[in-house]
């Protein structure tokens, strides 16, 4: 769309009332999930997250793929005033769908759909001024916690008094710049630890490579095989799973939702491969889009089933060098294309973006800025089975809710949810 009113009155035309119904339903899943905040003020917390999304009324969303959903609901009903549903699940939906997660409609469970199309039907998404990242810093100076970056857990191992140990190599993580084979012992419940032991014969966990771009990253033997020279009891994958399946008669009644099962095999998580690629250029060419000419900062989407080689590019006006900070001035001195009427382009792509594309896609000179490989988001795979959140007594897998759908507030809610269980475990631990 090019924001002329023949272009917006075209989309009204082809995507009809189906993407009014989809905003309604995206407003519908939005006000079941804020019912969330009113629980966990309350206090309330959940051993897995098929019984939080249960409370929620959301579960069911999670069991039916994206593409499914829009059939259901856009497509499939015989109704006088819904029409344009296949253009929008495949054109709108579909494009923000790939932009978001790097997969399609088939793939996304209808939750992750939903919330993927949430800044669109709502038309607006929020920043904080100076950069999101301070939010994380603000959230770690208010905590007052010690957190330990540069620093990877490669086992986690359950002590005869119930604290855990951590086995830990430092370096950082995901860079496989793993260092020393540093154990530190940590009390469960608690950030932070002391002291230090050494551990042998261990593996860093790694993501080993699987097909089609998708990863395999979770526990595997070497994470939790016997360490010579430790006074612990080793929590095998099978133990944490059934630990947690034992632990309470929340798990019971979890029995009927198709839960991990406690197998290794339900801690592996694939992950889809997203690289993000920033390109200095000067501008799109119109040419390999088959048009004439394109507005001056493009966002381009593909639809689920284009077979382009990226699956989404959007565009920022760089302002002139004496407007940027001192670093960014260093960042981006010598490029011609910025700070001139250049741009900045953020590409997402399944691959590194080769050369020739890049000459293909962008006018002029284009300068590849930065280019990182990301784990990015789960392969959703509907009907979704989860991990528990409680893997054993005072040990929570904070991520067990990102295969609902993955997103910043997920994450939030689900950190809620595991200090609430831990502020639970450690009251029943004092009684
Ligand atoms: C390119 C991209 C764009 C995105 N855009 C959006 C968006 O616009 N809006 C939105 O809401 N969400 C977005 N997301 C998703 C969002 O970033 C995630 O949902 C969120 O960061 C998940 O938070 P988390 O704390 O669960 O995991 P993470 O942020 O991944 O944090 C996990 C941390 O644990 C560390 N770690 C992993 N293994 C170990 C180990 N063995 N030992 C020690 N440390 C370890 C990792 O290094 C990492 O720092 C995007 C994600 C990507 C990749």
């Amino acid at each position: 769309m090019t924001g002329t009113w023949e272009s917006k009155l075209g989309a009204a035309l082809r995507y009809g009332t189906a993407a009014l119904r989809y905003t309604w339903l995206v407003a519908d899943a939005l006000k079941r999930f804020r019912r969330l905040y009113d629980l966990q003020a309350a206090g309330q917390a959940w051993e897995r997250p098929e019984h939080m999304l249960r409370s929620l009324d959301l579960y069911n969303y999670t069991q039916q793929s994206a593409y499914g959903f829009m059939q259901d609901w856009l497509v499939r009903p015989r109704r006088w005033w819904l029409w344009g549903g296949g253009p929008f699940s495949d054109e709108v939906a579909g494009a923000i769908n790939r932009c978001n997660y790097n997969q399609h409609n088939e793939q996304l469970n209808a939750l992750a759909g939903l919330v993927s199309y949430g800044p669109a039907a709502y038309g607006n998404v929020w920043q904080i001024v100076g950069g999101n990242r301070q939010l994380v810093s603000g959230l770690l100076a208010e905590s007052g916690a010690t957190v330990h970056t540069a620093a990877r857990v490669t086992r986690v191992a359950r002590l005869a008094d119930g604290k855990y140990l951590l086995a830990v190599t430092t370096g950082r993580p995901g860079s496989g710049d793993s260092g020393g084979g540093d154990v530190a012992r940590e009390d469960g419940a608690r950030a932070g630890g002391g002291g230090s032991e050494a551990a042998r014969g261990q593996q860093p966990a790694e993501r080993a490579p699987a097909q089609g771009g998708v990863e395999e990253m979770g526990y595997t033997q070497a994470d939790t095989g016997a360490s010579e020279g430790t006074d612990v009891r080793e929590a095998s994958t099978e133990e944490l799973g059934s630990a947690a399946a034992s632990g309470s008669a929340d798990a019971d009644a979890g029995a009927d939702c198709g839960g991990a099962s406690g197998a290794a095999s339900s801690l592996l998580q694939p992950y889809q491969v997203t690289v993000t690629t920033l390109v200095a250029a000067a501008g799109l060419r119109p040419e390999y889009f088959g048009v004439a000419a394109l507005p001056p900062a493009s966002a381009v989407l593909v639809s689920d089933r284009a077979t382009a080689p990226f699956s989404a590019i959007s565009a920022k006006p760089v302002p002139a060098p004496a407007a940027l900070g001192a670093s960014a001035t260093t960042a981006v001195a010598g490029n011609s294309s910025v700070g001139d009427g250049g741009y900045v382009y953020k590409v997402f792509s399944r691959e590194p973006l080769p050369p020739d594309l890049l000459s293909a896609l962008f006018r002029g000179e284009a300068r590849v800025l930065a280019s990182r490989r990301w784990y990015a988001y789960p392969r959703f795979n509907p009907p979704e089975r989860f991990v528990p959140f409680v893997l054993a007594p005072g040990l929570v897998y904070g991520n067990a809710l990102e295969p609902a759908a993955s997103a910043m507030e997920m994450a939030a809610v689900a950190a809620t949810n595991s200090a609430l269980l831990m502020v639970r475990h450690l009251q029943a631990a004092d009684e």
